[in-house]
């Protein structure tokens, strides 16, 4: 099934503790750590334990667990206290960007952020 291509990234490994990394969230469906080559001060990443591999692969039924990905993103920037505001990433495809094909959120604060992006 396409949307289960991603189960096989380097995220993948990290949700199944096959690489050690510490995590600042976990649930059922999601984790969160820290991004390994971070872009600013503060800058998660917010990823489902569901091996999509990219947003425009996301299907209909997966509405609950994109929006659950929002609130946790929510918690964690308030835990890595971002009160003066973060910004909420995720790039989808070539163009957009994407380089691990498990479908993630990032999330990136801590110093002003400039838009639009390159
Ligand atoms: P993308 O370009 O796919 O949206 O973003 C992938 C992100 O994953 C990049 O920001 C990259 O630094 C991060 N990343 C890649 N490999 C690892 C890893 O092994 N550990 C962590 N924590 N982050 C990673």
């Amino acid at each position: 099934e396409a949307t289960q291509a991603g189960g096989d990234t380097i995220f993948g490994k990290i949700i199944r503790g096959e690489i050690k990394t510490d995590f600042l969230y976990e649930d059922d469906q999601c984790v969160a750590f820290d991004d390994i080559e971070p872009q600013a001060p503060v800058h998660f990443l917010v990823v489902p334990k569901k091996p999509i591999a990219k947003l425009s692969d996301a299907q209909d039924a997966d509405e609950k667990l994109l929006g659950h990905l929002m609130i946790v993103a929510r918690a964690v920037a308030k835990q890595k206290d971002l009160s003066e505001g973060f910004r909420v990433v995720i790039n989808d495809g070539p163009q957009g960007g994407q380089e691990v094909m498990h479908i993630h959120v990032h999330v990136m604060g801590g110093r002003q952020l400039s838009w639009p992006p390159g």
